[in-house]
């Protein structure tokens, strides 16, 4: 079979083992997910332009032979989507562990990584690409639609009925904000320089409409606007054009932020007045005019929204590095828009409320539905869990295995994979179920231009946490276990740790789930508190966590 046949990017389902055991087929039913909702499976890319999911084709072939033969007391490693070996461990250790793309400091950036990846010796893993635990654009939705929920409540009264939410990049991740803020009530246009992007979100339900030009764009937008109605459109078309382009007709929308792959001025942004193949064309034949090209257009695309910004909008960077490649283009007020996550989600961070998910190894929706049943009745007072359940339920489509993301904390992750896990035990779920979470976690990354921009003690750029959360999860006999760092445009600017687990049923996986999550969430507290946010000190003391207040 080619590997490029779209045979290889099916997912798997149902009962039947190919693996000597769950742990080692969970994990490989993981592995052709991510291909299976990637960006562009044939290059092995799953989203962010370059996060890929194993270093060639022969690794993937590798991985795969090797997830399907080896025993559970093995541990595969993994070097940069490359496996290296299988060392003999014991039953209670990680399946895999891997580590991606973590080149040494004072060499930690794009021109080194690029020359890296071309001479075949590393690959960037994103940060749930190379681990095997991207899910489609669901992925990020939550956190997408808290961070407008958050903004509803802050700037506008509690709702964002009749405001224009302007936003760019319809990818991977970028492909959640239509559906993220239609279900926030919002009018979304978003800016894609790429049709085929906008014709698969409305293939796969994330996005509602697109317009053929802007002014019909605006059209659809002012009208849902006027009747309150939630509504999506996609405009094909150069957000360093388009964003302008609104400024000079004085339209401010409500709310701005972009999510094109501003973090690659090669593999990722697009600058305007070149077509597609004519950008592919000029990443081998002139990168450094291409880069060029890309850091001048994000100039353009960054003043705008800082435009934007001073006619009373609400602008904040979405995690794609824009503000830094922009400042780095001369743009020295792009810090004046602030970053999401300290502007809406560091709170939350405090008390280790983050993106959690669980897979369906089984390929069955039920599963799913039997499982947002259960967080319903497991956690009636959580209005942020219930009502993103309730609403995700109805409006989220699945895309590859059937999967949920939830923003669950300390103690409330653990009590549903357990409760989990005895559903599998007892036969009430078609399968057992794989939960893991984003990277974008309380103890797991350090970003200082993302996640730990501005922290209360200054501890932005220590990458200490994510490399005591990879020991600390190994230890808790997680299945999978990853160290990330950057790569492309994120070189130099991030460390994070990956961790996956699966819930066979068995008393074994019970003890992994247990002490696993509730270590992860516990040094993800401990890592607030030690750098003073009284939130996280509160949720030490009432959950019993043993922070050591000052190190004494
Ligand atoms: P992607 O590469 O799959 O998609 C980026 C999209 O932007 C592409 O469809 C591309 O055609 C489009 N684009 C590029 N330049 C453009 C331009 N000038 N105008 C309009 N469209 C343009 O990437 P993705 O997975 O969607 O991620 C997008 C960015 O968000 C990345 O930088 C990624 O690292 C970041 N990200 C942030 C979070 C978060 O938690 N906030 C999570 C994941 C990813």
């Amino acid at each position: 079979m080619p590997h490029e046949s779209r045979q290889e990017f099916k997912v798997t389902g149902g009962p039947a083992l190919r693996c000597k055991g769950w742990r080692q087929e969970g994990l490989l039913r993981l592995l052709e997910n991510v291909l299976a909702v990637g960006e562009n499976p044939k290059d092995l890319v799953v989203y962010a332009a370059l996060g890929k999911a194993a270093r060639d084709w022969p690794s993937y072939r590798r991985i795969v032979e090797t997830l399907r033969t080896m025993d559970e007391s093995e541990t595969l490693v993994v070097q940069s989507g490359k496996p290296i070996g299988l060392l003999r461990t014991h039953a209670r250790a990680p399946i895999v562990v891997m580590a991606n793309c973590n080149i040494v400091g004072q060499w930690a950036n794009a021109e080194t990584f690029y020359d890296l990846e071309q001479k075949g010796l590393i690959c960037w893993g994103g940060l749930t690409a190379g681990d095997w635990q991207y899910i489609g654009s669901q992925g990020v939705i939550q956190g997408t639609y808290e961070i407008l929920s958050r903004i509803a409540e802050r700037h506008f009264g509690g709702s964002l009925a009749g405001r224009f939410v302007l936003t760019a990049g319809l990818g991977g991740m970028g492909g959640a904000q239509p559906l993220a803020g239609r279900m926030a009530g919002a009018a979304i246009l978003c800016i894609e320089v790429d049709e085929a992007r906008i014709v698969k979100r409305i293939e796969n339900g994330y996005l509602d409409a697109s317009a053929a030009d802007l002014d019909i764009a605006l059209g659809m937008i002012r009208q849902a606007q006027s009747s309150g109605r939630a509504l999506s459109v996609g405009l094909c078309g150069n957000a360093a054009e388009i964003y302008p382009a609104l400024v000079a007709r004085g339209i401010v929308p409500d709310v701005v932020t972009d999510q094109t792959s501003a973090h690659d001025l090669l593999y990722g942004y697009v600058p305007p007045g070149l077509s597609l193949d004519a950008v592919r064309r000029l990443r081998s034949e002139d990168p450094k005019r291409l880069m060029a090209e890309s850091r001048a257009a994000i100039v353009r695309h960054v003043e705008a929204m800082l435009a934007f910004r001073r006619a009373g909008a609400v602008v904040f960077d979405n995690g794609n590095l824009i503000r830094t490649q922009a400042r780095e283009g001369g743009v020295a007020d792009a810090f004046d828009i602030p970053i999401f996550t300290e502007a809406f989600l560091r709170p939350l961070f405090c008390r280790a409320i983050g993106p959690f998910r669980w897979i369906a190894l089984s390929n069955d929706p039920a599963d799913i539905a039997a499982i947002d049943d259960l967080v319903l009745a497991l956690f009636p007072d959580n209005r942020i869990v219930t009502n993103w359940i309730r609403l995700a339920r109805d409006a989220v489509p699945f895309e590859g295995l059937p999967a949920r993301i939830a923003w669950l904390g300390h103690g409330e992750r653990t009590a549903l994979a357990l409760a989990v896990n005895r559903m599998v035990a007892e036969g009430r779920l078609a399968g057992p179920v794989a939960f893991t979470r984003d990277h974008l976690d309380a103890g797991a990354m350090a970003h200082p231009n993302i996640m730990t921009e501005r922290m209360r003690d200054g501890s932005d750029a220590i990458a200490d946490w994510p490399l005591l959360n990879a020991m600390i999860t190994c230890s808790s006999q997680a299945d999978l276990v990853a160290i990330h760092s950057g790569g492309g445009g994120y070189a130099g600017y991030m460390t994070s740790a990956g961790v996956t687990l699966i819930a066979d049923g068995t008393p074994a996986a019970e003890e992994r789930l247990r002490l696993t999550l509730d270590n992860d969430t516990s040094l993800g507290v401990m890592r607030y508190a030690d750098a003073g946010y009284d939130e996280a000190i509160d949720e030490a003391s009432r959950k019993g966590i043993a922070h050591f207040p000052g190190g004494g």
